[in-house]
């Protein structure tokens, strides 16, 4: 998809940060930051959004998650994620470009007491 924000990232267009890569998923730092090291995680081929994924493209970016996940422990020492996925405008998902938000948990430095 020519004027998709994700597909730039992806064809190297637009720089970012990347995390995790493979032939068929691209992880990368969101750009807002939400809490420290908040990631997401796409599959290569434009799908907008959970519905439009086939069973082997979820199976796969699911699969390598828990990877990411744990590089993401270890790299921000975090205390615990939240794993969160917008589907549509009225769910608030802003870039369609299906996308998988892991957002650390850090304690303390987020507010939480
Ligand atoms: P949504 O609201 O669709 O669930 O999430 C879209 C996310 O994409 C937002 O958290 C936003 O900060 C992020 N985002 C939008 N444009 C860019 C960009 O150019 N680079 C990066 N790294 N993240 C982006
Ligand atoms: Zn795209």
């Amino acid at each position: 998809m020519s004027d998709c924000i994700f597909c730039k990232i992806i064809n190297g267009e637009i720089p970012s940060s990347k995390v995790y890569e493979d032939e068929h998923v691209l992880a990368f730092l969101d750009i807002s930051q939400v809490t420290k090291g908040h990631t997401l995680v796409i599959p290569k081929a434009h799908h907008e959004n959970v519905h439009e994924l086939t069973p082997e493209i979820a199976g796969h970016l699911f699969s390598v998650v828990p990877g990411i996940t744990k590089a993401l422990k270890k790299t921000y020492n975090l205390k615990g994620l939240n794993l969160l996925n917008n589907n549509g405008e009225y769910a608030g998902q802003s870039v369609f470009h299906f996308h998988l938000h892991i957002l650390p948990r850090h304690g303390e430095e987020d507010g939480f007491k």
